[in-house]
């Protein structure tokens, strides 16, 4: 009996729904996402994860957390994906370098202070279709690009790190809609909100990426 309810409560409450044109996925379950908040099937995303193909990496936090990912904050759609300092980013989607950051220390494993803010550094890539996609707490000169660069889907980007409000070395990653905020002034990474995101070449994630309590094994970059 105990194992049937630990089952159960693991089992997110799952409503999926299809049309012609797009397929939905809708979570009903608060707790494990955003409550509400619509993510394309991966089937259908064009984004591919930003880590080396072939490699797995755990989801540290996901989206609409109790902690800096809450429901309605900016980054409430962001990822924090555990990874070693130095480890290849790679882009989720061909675009322009609009923004980089690459002159602050990593700060020591466990500080976690929301001061340093400012001290994260990053790299930012506008895409097509007007999204802006961060990538936040890279290592010091860890951008492998310079602004106006253009990038190509898959392509390393930047090396990860511990900078900025960081409780350990992983990669916190969103990417933006700006709706009210021009992206080229005065535009600093947590000045627009995130949105739902899904990657096509990975597992099934209905609900976008769930952390480790949810998926232990992690998420496993594949050929596209
Ligand atoms: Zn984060």
């Amino acid at each position: 009996m105990k194992k049937l309810i630990l089952f159960l409560l693991l089992v997110p409450v799952v409503s999926c729904s299809s049309d012609d044109e797009e397929t939905f996925c809708i979570d009903l379950s608060l707790g494990v996402n955003c409550s509400g908040a619509e993510y394309i099937k991966n089937s259908d995303s064009s984004y591919v994860l930003p880590w080396e193909i072939g490699e797995t990496f755990r989801i540290g936090q996901g989206n609409c957390t109790n902690g800096s990912h809450s429901e309605g904050s900016y980054s409430q759609f962001a990822y924090d994906i555990s990874m070693p300092i130095g480890t290849n980013i790679h882009a989720i989607q061909s675009g322009v370098v609009l923004r980089v950051v690459e002159n602050f220390d990593d700060v020591e494993d466990g500080v976690n202070d929301v001061s340093l803010i400012d001290e994260a550094n990053f790299i930012e890539i506008e895409h097509s279709d007007g999204t802006i996609a961060s990538y936040v707490h890279l290592t010091k000169n860890g951008a492998l690009k310079k602004e106006g660069d253009i990038v190509i889907q898959g392509e390393s980007i930047a090396l990860s790190g511990n900078s900025g409000w960081s409780s350990g070395p992983h990669l916190h990653f969103q990417l933006n809609k700006c709706i009210d905020t021009d992206p080229r002034e005065n535009y600093i990474w947590y000045s627009c909100n995130s949105i739902p995101l899904t990657f096509k070449n990975t597992s099934e994630h209905c609900f976008g990426l769930l952390d480790y309590n949810f998926k232990p094994e992690g998420y496993t970059a594949n050929s596209f």
